[in-house]
């Protein structure tokens, strides 16, 4: 135990979840990873409602169900450039015996709109697409399969009543529930919004999310590195991702190995954040002081080690209702465990009720021999060949190497004890939401 850690955080430590009470120095016990995830969302809650111009609402999440307040479309109408007409009339339509219609000039796109103008025996309303269709007409004929002559049609053909005929409501019925609560709005759905008039969209507050990074020998990207130091790279990563899953990073910086100042880092983010993530420090090394900081804030360790790797030391922990997820420094490592434990936790503080982590299985591309005794999350590339998903691993993969996870969305989720894994196996992967597009 670090000598800095005052006597009261010695109490506090032996008596944090998970520590043996015997041995201070003893690792916790791990726990299952879905144990883990269990735990945080029970504190992942949404973080707020407000309302929001529809211009800005793409990405966001409703907050309530949406209800047609209108049909769509608002009135019947005609799917296609033709003439209305009542289907009765044509009924004995043939080549040899055509009928004659009248065209009634004043129905047409317009003014036929007013839904007052009927239409009588043996008469036809110029249409087109899109148009309301006058009262009375049952039937839309084809601009090109009837003969002008004049102000009259001839018609040669039947047409069952109803054919070529959109009903009012077909597409969109009003009262209907059209957009559900705790969906993410996509470019469709601000379609459907502005069709429905509905300009002021009611969405869930994006949560924040504070951003931690610890470790005496880290540098921000901006500047020279001394000897021995390293950028942060953690912060940029973990920001991003934050920022796909739909939430709001703030970066807060780096932060020595000093547990008083992770400790004012950690206080500080609680009063602005939403939720906190940290990175590095969090093993039981001599200089893994997140724990023992948190401690100091009266924070409840919800959970501290998981049975897996890469990211085995992350710790949950809760304050005021507030999350805090520290992982591992190790990159690839905050990478796997900020996608299975931090992922779910923003989408509950979105909203989002459905797990943001598809799990499926995959054939596998490449052989991994190496065995564990541990559950192993390998990072990789899933791809279609022949209507085949398959999944090509990373060619490193260990918890340090960044290079792993470039467009890594998929975690295979290979169970502790496993032989060897031989190309062609079928793995169980939990496919991360998409990085995008890569060239090989
Ligand atoms: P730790 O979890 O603090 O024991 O760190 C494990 C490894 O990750 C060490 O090699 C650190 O230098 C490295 N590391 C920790 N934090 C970061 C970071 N923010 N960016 C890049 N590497 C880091
Ligand atoms: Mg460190």
């Amino acid at each position: 135990m670090n000598s800095s850690v005052p006597q009261s955080q010695e109490a506090a430590l032996k008596m944090g979840s998970g520590f043996r009470s015997d041995r201070d120095k003893s690792s916790p016990q791990p726990v299952q990873l879905e144990t883990a995830i269990e735990m945080i969302l029970q504190y992942a809650q949404p973080v707020g409602t407000g309302k929001i111009g529809i211009r800005s609402a793409l990405g966001r999440v409703l907050s309530e169900d949406i209800h047609a307040p209108v049909n769509l479309p608002p009135f019947n109408r005609s799917p296609l450039d033709g003439y209305a007409v009542r289907s009765e009339d044509i009924a004995g339509a043939t080549t040899d015996n055509p009928v004659l219609l009248e065209i009634r000039k004043e129905i047409t796109t317009g003014n036929c709109g007013n839904g007052k103008v009927e239409l009588g025996k043996n008469q036809a309303a110029i249409v087109m697409t899109g148009t309301p269709l006058p009262p009375g007409a049952d039937v839309v004929i084809k601009l090109e399969d009837v003969r002008r002559i004049e102000q009259k049609i001839e018609v040669v053909s039947p047409l069952p009543a109803y054919s070529n005929y959109c009903f009012a409501g077909e597409d969109i019925r009003q009262g209907e529930r059209v957009l559900s609560r705790g969906s993410v709005i996509d470019p469709s759905s601000v379609g459907i919004l502005a069709a429905l008039g509905i300009s002021v969209v009611p969405v869930y507050r994006r949560p924040r999310v504070a951003i931690i990074s610890n470790g005496d020998e880290l540098v921000e990207v901006d500047k020279q590195l001394k000897p021995g130091q390293i950028f942060d790279s953690n912060s940029y990563t973990i920001a991003s991702c934050v920022r796909q899953a739909g939430a709001r990073p703030i970066m807060a910086g780096t932060v020595g190995d000093n547990m008083e100042l992770i400790a004012r880092k950690i206080a500080e983010m609680l009063k602005s954040a939403d939720m906190i993530i940290t990175t590095g420090g969090v093993s039981v090394g001599d200089f893994d002081l997140v724990r023992n900081a948190l401690l100091s804030q009266g924070v409840k360790i919800l959970f501290h080690r998981i049975a897996m790797r890469p990211g085995t030391p992350a710790l949950g922990a809760v304050k005021n209702g507030k999350l805090i997820i520290c992982l591992s420094g190790n990159q690839a490592a905050a990478f796997v465990t900020f996608h299975l434990l931090a992922t779910p936790a923003i989408a509950g503080l979105m909203g989002i009720t459905r797990s943001p982590l598809t799990i499926t299985t995959a054939v596998l591309h490449d052989s991994y021999l190496k065995t564990s005794t541990q559950r192993n999350f390998l990072r990789g590339r899933t791809f279609f060949d022949e209507g085949v998903l398959k999944v090509k691993l990373a060619e490193k993969q260990d918890p340090g190497i960044i290079h792993s996870t470039l467009y890594c969305n998929a975690l295979i989720d290979v169970p502790a004890n496993s032989a060897a894994l031989q190309a062609g196996t079928r793995v169980k992967i939990f496919l991360l939401p998409s990085t995008g597009m890569w060239q090989n």
